[in-house]
């Protein structure tokens, strides 16, 4: 099967979203063929769902539903109620690789099997779901909806059932998943809402793909429905669950990372159908709130360990950063739907800063273990523990596994957020060696983003009149210039995008340069957790220095100030992944710390001659291939050594 497969099946609606607000709309069906998206999805293909599969069969996942088939079933396994989803969002990931026929040896069997069990498995009423339906489980269904989570599980069978559909054009999970969401729409009809959302977007999607406008409407009542109080729980606050204040009147993202952000992205979906202002109005508030305050420079959301949740404003310590990798791909939807409502530019910087930072981190360069928590340091205490203490680095699997398969569906359908258009214009959004189809037009993007900022644009076929290629201009990018056709484009970048509108010929070509001078960051002056640090940035990309790299001193000990960071020089390391850029930084050492934690100011002077020695910065997304290792995003800088100026 090849990816041209995407027609709609016999009887589907598919409207395209965002219709209400005639904004931008996605292209799905752009290939990407080369660079570190591509390899990012042969990894995904050839190691993280093979090793996903395996993993799921292990844990228990498969068995739990075919148990039910047995007349005395054996007893659930695992702790968790949603541990369907972790099989939910592997199918997701595998339309993708079915419907491209990239799919490994032993992946159509694998979605075979549970399709099949699925299918056979649900209640006669539409009802799935594996823990609750067990006769002996403690819990009757809809019993718990703070923490049943049964809601947030249809969500993840309705998007699996939708990629399906769409990418290989199989119904038969649609059929499923639409008999549980009919009955749920009945059965919410009158009020109720799950402790975790996720289920508004896929009903938004749902809706999209069947015309069935009750789908829509329900996402939009547990939008609102949620500021009442109604969820409870012993152990978590209401604004674990966004459920404390009304979602229009929240001042600022709360609570817990995941559930907050893939709410406010079920909420932007609903905004794009509806074109609902007052609701725009609260999202932009939320987001920009967020961006301003709450955001790690890696794009990691969520500073407390605690109730996995998001801190106070500008509460963004490094070591204890909880930055959850679901967190990070729930942000790139709700990013993405902003983008469609909006047109701006920036929602996708925020994307790409996510992507290339706090989601990449997430797994292995070997594509087989997972972070689930993204800190931007490393202890050299923490980084000694021994593997009974808590491994110090990346697993293999999690007994509460949501992240590995969020990583394998979001992966695989990473070739979906390259591009979008507008009515006579083609919006590139992410850049990616790949080929990007319009009805009107036909080109093929050559790149070695996100490692260098040239793009070359060359159209294979035309449109008949008058076409726009807008150019994201990320807003790290200063001073980006295009050619067309070798002549310079004397338009502008506007509102971080450079529109090139014109008649076009095929074999016509564009060149975009975004010039990726090494950046040096310091932080707001509230954030209290990185003052007087800095961190390297280049292109999209952040930076850290490991232990492994920097053998002459401690990475506590190193100084690195703006002149040093910025003389940075470019090295190659293929085999930390492929084209990888590092930065090599001359840095100094500090002189040795007083003993004392808190020492009486003035510190006394231990000024010395300071030593120059060479580290070398990896992508932060890289950090933890090579061995556990101290680690950190925040470096000291020469003026802050022990409270007093060092210079
Ligand atoms: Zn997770």
């Amino acid at each position: 099967m090849t990816s041209k497969q995407v027609t709609p099946p016999a009887g589907a609606v598919r409207l395209t979203p965002g219709a209400a607000s005639g904004a931008v709309r996605p292209l799905p069906g752009v290939r990407i063929t080369g660079g570190l998206l591509h390899h990012f999805r042969v990894r995904n293909s050839t190691a993280t769902i093979p090793h996903t599969i395996e993993q799921l069969r292990a844990a228990g996942n498969v068995a739990n539903l075919s148990r039910l088939l047995e007349q005395d079933p054996p007893p659930y396994r695992g702790r968790y109620p949603f541990l369907d989803t972790d099989l939910y969002k592997t199918l997701e990931g595998l339309a993708y690789d079915l419907g491209d026929g990239t799919a490994e040896e032993g992946v159509r069997d694998f979605y075979e099997e549970v399709v099949c069990l699925l299918e056979r498995v649900q209640a006669g009423d539409g009802y799935l779901n594996s823990f609750f339906q067990d006769p002996a489980a403690a819990k009757k269904p809809w019993e718990d909806l703070a923490w049943g989570h049964e809601l947030y599980t249809l969500g993840h069978l309705i998007q699996a059932a939708v990629a399906a559909s769409r990418r290989m054009g199989d119904d038969r999970l649609l059929r499923v998943a639409r008999r549980f969401a009919d009955l749920v729409t009945e059965r919410f009809a009158g009020g109720g809402i799950d402790g975790h959302p996720e289920v508004e977007m896929a009903l938004v999607e749902l809706y999209r793909e069947t015309g069935e406008r009750a789908y829509l409407d329900l996402a939009a009542a547990f939008i609102d429905r949620r500021g009442s109080g109604q969820l409870t729980h012993s152990i978590f606050p209401g604004d674990y669950f966004q459920d404390h204040v009304p979602f229009r009147e929240l001042p600022s993202v709360t609570g817990h990372a995941v559930r907050m952000a893939y709410l406010a992205a079920g909420a932007a979906d609903v905004l794009l159908e509806t074109g609902d202002r007052t609701l725009e109005k609260a999202l932009t508030r939320l987001w920009d709130d967020m961006v301003a305050t709450k955001l790690y420079i890696t794009g990691g959301l969520g500073s407390r360990h605690s109730d996995e949740a998001i801190g106070d404003r500008y509460e963004l310590p490094s070591e204890r950063a909880y930055a959850e990798t679901c967190a990070a791909i729930a942000l790139m939807q709700w990013a993405w739907r902003m983008f469609l409502a909006t047109g701006g530019a920036s929602y996708l910087d925020v994307f790409e800063r996510v992507l290339y930072n706090a989601y990449a981190v997430g797994l292995s360069a070997d594509g087989r273990a997972f972070f689930y928590d993204n800190p931007l340091q490393r202890r050299p205490d923490h980084a000694q523990r021994s593997e009974a203490d808590g491994e110090p680095l990346r697993r293999a699997w999690f007994g509460c596994p949501c992240c590995p398969p969020n990583i394998v569906r979001w992966m695989a359908q990473l070739a979906d957020y390259v591009a979008a258009e507008r009515d006579g214009a083609v919006l590139i959004a992410q850049y990616a060696t790949a080929r990007v189809e319009t009805a009107e037009l036909d080109l093929d993007m050559a790149t070695g983003y996100p490692w260098d900022g040239d793009v070359r644009l060359t159209v294979r076929r035309a449109p008949t009149g008058r076409y726009a290629l807008a150019l994201r201009v990320p807003g790290w990018a200063r001073g980006a210039t295009a050619t067309v056709n070798g002549e310079t484009w004397t338009g502008e970048p506007d509102g971080g995008w450079l529109t090139v509108e014109r008649f076009w010929s095929p074999g016509d070509e564009v060149r975009l340069t975004l010039p990726m001078p090494v950046r040096a960051h310091g932080s707001h002056p509230y954030l209290d957790a990185t003052r007087g640090a800095i961190a390297l940035a280049r292109g999209p990309i952040v930076y850290c220095v490991e232990q492994h790299d920097s053998p002459q001193a401690a990475v506590d000990d190193l100084l690195v100030g703006v002149p040093e960071a910025l003389e940075a020089e470019i090295g190659r390391r293929d085999d930390l992944a492929p084209g990888a850029v590092v930065l090599n930084v001359t840095a100094r050492t500090a002189p040795p710390p007083p003993p004392e934690l808190y020492p009486e100011l003035p510190a006394p002077d231990t000024s010395q001659p300071e030593t120059q020695v060479p580290v070398t910065f990896v992508p932060y997304f890289l950090w933890g291939n090579r061995g556990p290792a101290a680690m950190r995003v925040w470096v000291r800088t020469p003026n802050t050594t022990n409270g007093k100026k060092a210079t």
